[in-house]
């Protein structure tokens, strides 16, 4: 068993609708995998193009995941990104199983093209390299409890004024520190620590 981050990169709908346009996905997905340093197994079902990838982190894991769907928005197919982390194991035919594979390919129902969705641990470790956004709890499979639910966009830049962490106040340089999006406000945190005392105090509001 082991524990990792497990992205689940899936084209779905017109740009996998036909076999030929899937395996034009799956040879993208492949090539661009590839390019970012990643050996990813693609494949493909009835309705999409998918391949599943790991990383030690969630932040690595972000900056894949983002780096995936700059690539492919590039080559005119539209990626949908899901993410959770957890344990799996890998079987001897290559294939991973575990929950986090399951939730990752599942979070994929949630998400709109060219979106990341991750799970809140993914969420907060990834808050550093990507701008996080809640998308609410939500149920996203019949057979789980709904969760808090995160999309992963792209850092748009900021000054190097200074904010504050609102939850220990600590002078943050905005460029660099974890990021949370609610609507039109953006939020700067000191640590993961900070972020999920945020989020969890939000919760309870
Ligand atoms: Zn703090």
């Amino acid at each position: 068993m082991t524990d990792r981050v497990v992205i689940h990169a899936g084209v779905v709908a017109g740009a996998a609708r036909t076999p030929e346009l899937r395996r034009e996905a799956i040879g993208t997905l492949t090539q661009v995998l590839r390019e970012l340093g990643h050996a990813g197994s693609a494949w493909e079902t009835a309705t999409t193009a998918s391949c599943v990838v790991t990383c030690p982190d969630p932040a690595s894991a972000g900056a894949l995941a983002l780096a995936l769907v700059g690539a492919l928005n590039l080559r005119l197919a539209r990626l949908r990104v899901g993410i959770d982390s957890g344990y799996f194991v890998t079987s001897s035919d290559g294939t991973l199983r575990g929950a986090a594979v399951d939730v990752a390919r599942d979070l994929i129902a949630i998400a709109s093209d060219g979106w990341i969705v991750c799970t809140e641990r993914v969420a907060i470790g990834a808050a550093g390299v990507a701008d996080v956004r809640p998308l609410g709890v939500r149920r996203f499979d019949p057979a789980r409890r709904p969760a808090p639910l995160y999309r992963l966009a792209p850092r748009a830049p900021r000054s190097a004024l200074d904010e504050r962490d609102p939850v220990c106040a600590r002078a943050l340089d905005p460029r660099t520190a974890p990021r949370l999006t609610i609507g039109e406000t953006s939020h700067h945190f000191c640590s993961a620590a900070c972020m999920s005392a945020f989020l969890a105090r939000g919760a309870r509001a």
